[in-house]
This record gives C-alpha cells, sequence and structure tokens, in this order.
C-alpha cells in the first residue's frame, strides 16, 4: 500500500492522559492533529480514566495541595520505591515540570478535589481529580473537539510505516476489520503498555500470567510496541516489571478499576490455596505494602491466596465491593472457598498460639507481633477467633507494564540509526525510561502529563518547520 499525502501535521496515537495532552498542545501550536483510538468512545481514556489523582511538585500551598512537596523530597520517594533503577535526568524533568501540568489541567477543564481523608495520606503529595480520571478524559475531549482535533476511534493502529530515510511515513490501521493507510508528517506514540495481551505478559511470566487479572482498559495490547521494538526501536524496563496489587479475585477480567480494591490483609492472615501462610501480613502499613502483594500471590501456586480475618476485624478497613465470603467456622468457610479445611484449621491454631497479649492499634504500626512463627505476623496480631469468620480470594490484578520505548528529554524515540526524526512518546509505553521498578502512586499520570506536553510541543515544531 502507498502512502497518500499527509493530511495531518501530527498523528497520536492513544486516547489517553498522554496522547490528549500531546494533541491540545499540538494543536494550540497550530498544527492540524488526529488522534487514532482503538477504543469505542465509551470505552475512551484508557487507564487514564481508572485514575483519581497525579503526584505534584510543590513550593507551597498550591490549589488542593498541602504544605511543600520540594524536587529533591520527590526524587528521594522515587528512588526509594525505584530502588534506584530510573534515569535521574528525566525522573528531575517530570518532577520540575509537573505544576506546569496543574495549571494546564485547570486551563483545560479539569476540577480538582481535596483528597479523601482515610487508607492513603496523600493530601500533601498528590492533586485528586474531582470525579475521577473519568472526569479529567471528559475535560480534555472537549478541549480537543473545541480545537478542532479529529478523534478516530475504534480504529486499531497495527504498523508504523518507517520510510528509508529513517523516519515515520504512515500508518497501518485497522477500522472494522478493513486495514487503511494514514498519512502523517510526525507522529507521538501514547497507546498505553500491553498488559491486556496475556499472550505476551505469559512470555514473561510464563503460564501463570493467564491467571492474572487486568485491571484496567483491555485495548493496551502493545501492537504498536511491539511493532516499534520488532522495527529496532530502543527499549528501556525489563518485561517482568509492572504495577501488580493483589485485589478481589472476583473482579473481571479486565477493566475492574479501583473498586476491586482490598485494605483487609493487615488485619487478617493470608493462606495459598493449601492454607498455608507465605508471608508477613502486618509488616507495614497497607499504602506501603499493596504494591507488594500482587507478586507475593502470583508467586503462590495457582496465582490465588486467600485473606482471613474474624468478626472483630471485619470494619477495620475501607468495605469492599463484594461482599466477603462468611460462615459460622472455619471448617464452613474453608468449604465454602474450596480450602482444604483441615490445613486451614492448623494454621489458624498455630497463629493463634503464636499471638501474645498486647495493645492493638489499626492506625499505626503497634508492634503487636507473634512469636517463633514462621513466617512471623510482625504488627497486628490478634487471634483469629470470633465468629462470623469471613473470607477473600485475592489475584494478581496488573496495573501496567514497564518494558517500552527509550525516550530523551524531549520525548523522541530512539531508533536502530539514533533518534528517529520525527517520532515521540509519551505515557505508560515509555514510562519504564523513568520507572525500573516499583511505583510512587500518582506517578503514572504525571509521567503522562509532562511527557505528553513535551512530545505535542515537539511534534508540532518539526511538522510547523
Ligand atoms: C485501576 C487503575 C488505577 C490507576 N490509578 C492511578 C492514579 O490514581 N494515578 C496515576 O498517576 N496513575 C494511576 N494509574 C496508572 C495510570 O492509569 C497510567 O499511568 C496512565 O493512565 C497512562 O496514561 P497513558 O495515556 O499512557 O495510557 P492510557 O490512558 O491507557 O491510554 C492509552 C490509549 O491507547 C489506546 N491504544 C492502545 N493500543 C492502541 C492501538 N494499537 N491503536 C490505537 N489506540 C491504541 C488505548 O485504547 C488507550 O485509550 C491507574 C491505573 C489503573 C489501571
Amino acid at each position: 500500500m502507498s502512502a497518500p499525502a499527509p493530511h495531518y501535521d501530527v498523528i497520536v496515537a492513544g486516547a489517553g492522559n498522554a496522547g490528549l495532552s500531546a494533541a491540545i498542545v499540538a494543536a494550540e501550536a497550530g498544527a492540524r492533529v488526529l488522534v487514532l483510538e482503538s477504543a469505542p468512545p465509551a470505552y475512551r481514556g484508557g487507564n487514564s480514566r481508572h485514575t483519581r489523582n497525579f503526584r505534584c511538585m510543590h513550593e507551597g500551598p498550591l490549589a488542593v495541595l498541602t504544605g511543600r512537596y520540594g524536587e529533591d523530597e520527590y526524587l528521594d520517594d522515587l528512588m526509594r520505591v525505584t530502588k534506584g533503577k530510573t534515569d535521574a535526568d528525566l525522573a528531575r524533568l517530570v518532577i520540575r515540570n509537573s505544576p506546569d501540568c496543574l495549571a494546564f489541567m485547570r486551563a483545560h477543564g479539569v476540577h480538582f478535589q481535596p483528597s479523601l481523608s482515610g487508607t492513603l495520606s496523600l493530601s500533601r503529595t498528590n492533586a485528586f481529580f474531582l470525579g475521577g480520571g473519568k472526569a479529567l478524559i471528559n475535560a480534555y475531549c472537549n478541549a480537543a473537539t473545541d480545537l478542532g482535533i479529529a478523534i478516530a476511534y475504534e480504529t486499531e493502529i497495527r504498523h508504523v510505516v518507517v520510510g528509508e530515510g529513517g523516519g515515520f511515513e504512515a500508518l497501518e490501521v485497522e477500522v472494522a476489520g478493513e486495514r487503511r493507510i494514514v498519512a502523517g508528517r510526525t507522529l507521538v506514540l501514547a497507546a498505553g503498555g500491553f498488559e491486556a495481551n496475556l499472550d505476551w505478559l505469559a512470555e514473561a511470566w510464563g503460564p501463570a500470567a493467564r491467571n492474572f487479572l487486568i485491571r484496567g482498559t483491555p485495548y493496551n495490547r502493545g501492537a504498536v510496541l511491539r511493532d516499534m521494538l520488532d522495527q529496532g526501536a530502543a527499549s528501556v524496563g525489563d518485561p517482568t516489571q509492572c504495577h501488580c496489587v493483589a485485589i478481589d479475585g472476583r473482579a473481571p477480567k479486565f477493566d475492574g478499576g479501583i473498586a476491586s480494591r482490598l485494605d483487609c490483609v493487615p488485619f487478617s492472615i493470608v493462606v495459598n490455596k493449601d492454607g498455608r501462610r507465605f508471608y508477613d501480613e502486618g509488616e507495614d502499613v497497607w499504602p506501603k505494602r499493596y504494591a507488594i502483594w500482587g507478586r507475593l500471590v502470583a508467586a503462590q501456586p495457582d496465582q490465588v491466596a486467600f485473606s482471613i480475618i474474624d468478626a472483630k476485624s471485619a470494619d477495620l478497613f475501607m468495605p469492599s465491593l463484594y461482599p466477603p465470603v462468611t460462615a459460622d467456622t472455619l471448617a464452613e468457610l474453608a468449604a465454602k472457598l474450596g480450602l482444604p479445611a483441615a490445613a486451614l484449621e492448623e494454621t489458624v491454631a498455630g497463629y493463634n498460639a503464636a499471638c501474645r497479649p498486647g495493645a492493638f492499634d489499626p492506625t499505626e504500626l503497634d508492634g503487636l507481633a507473634t512469636e517463633a512463627l514462621a513466617p512471623a505476623k510482625t504488627n497486628w496480631a490478634r487471634p483469629i477467633n470470633e465468629p462470623p469468620f469471613c473470607g477473600y480470594m485475592l489475584r494478581p490484578g496488573v496495573t501496567f507494564t514497564y518494558l517500552g520505548l527509550k525516550v530523551d528529554e524531549s520525548a523522541r524515540v530512539m531508533g536502530p540509526r539514533g533518534r528517529y526524526p520525527n517520532i515521540w512518546a509519551a505515557g505508560e509505553i515509555m514510562a519504564g525510561s523513568i520507572l525500573g521498578e516499583g511505583y510512587l502512586a500518582g506517578f503514572g499520570m504525571t509521567i503522562g502529563a509532562v511527557f505528553g506536553r513535551i512530545a505535542g510541543r515537539e511534534a508540532a515544531a518539526v511538522a510547523n518547520a
């Protein structure tokens, strides 16, 4: 297929936070912009529509943000969670530009609200979108319409056509089962990670990946990322690294969002399908530990685990979307959860015998630990002995993957012959450049907003030159 003459200056792949930020900035710089989005309009916004907040640097109170959150503290937080696996220059770039993103969001119809008090105390570090990510996406789509940006839905990009000279020329897309060619002067890739592609996850994780739940959009299948990597684009990040949390095992396979999150683990014991404990449930407060439990559950047989509590702990955490499985005896609970009753009773009896008297405080690390138990439970260890007993099935819930395209400070994608002259990337598709492992709450949206705006500006400048 030969490419028609380019009608658009900037083509953006993906209508999430990163893509729409790029599109708006490019259009405001005078470029004719087309956004291609594989989802239908009702599912627009990818993973961005599931979000609640973004992490923002500020030198003093700013909008809904309290206190001060300076560059060094922000970077320290990132260094700690990634264990230093980050590109410090790109990280500082994101952090320094984050306050401008807040102003940009507000200027394009995004409203903020004070953070909820509760399990995550984020009022100083994270700005919460009023109406969540869905409202942000709606505001951006309205702004895009006002700017004359065309958004083509149900249009899946299958191949990026790179010419002999090493530059982007056109895209092969699929619309209603038909292949078409769309040409443009420049390209911004913002088509997310590959978390919804179970085959690709299985390449990295083995067959265990088939049992993972995908918390976000089913459309982030990594088609663009794979195509670019196949053409020799430089990759960054480890295919097994992703953000993965333990969620309610009854959540839908895709798109369950934040509602399927469970906060019961610290007040429970967690057993595998053989009824055996495998990790310290009370290691730290839940916001600091919930991101490790996805991997812990992924390592258990059949990638499943069960959080068991009794009546006295049932109201200590955020209510769950689905009610817990309850029973008057542990044997009955085991039967309802499909666990071996004798093994569960033995595990609970051993745990109860290892609990010691002491002051219980659910609001902080209380040091109420088991004695002579392996693995220990180092905080909030109280006997599980008051019926009704409750159980929740846990499964690994993948939020997003980290393997991505390598970019420079101008968001330009690195190709086999150096930087592509006219291809940029923003958001999940390049987040691995900054997130080598671990995760900092609210940083995904910050990466997308900062790099999306840079990519939009740079692409428009090249197209207009
Ligand atoms: C449940 C949940 C809660 C989260 N909460 C937060 C939070 O509060 N704060 C935070 O910072 N981060 C959060 N995240 C992470 C955050 O969602 C991502 O970091 C961010 O949305 C990534 O933005 P993006 O624009 O790169 O990708 P997306 O928003 O996922 O957009 C990518 C778009 O590309 C489209 N696409 C994919 N492939 C193709 C193709 N081949 N052709 C055309 N279009 C394609 C997809 O349909 C999608 O619309 C959360 C994620 C989930 C799943």
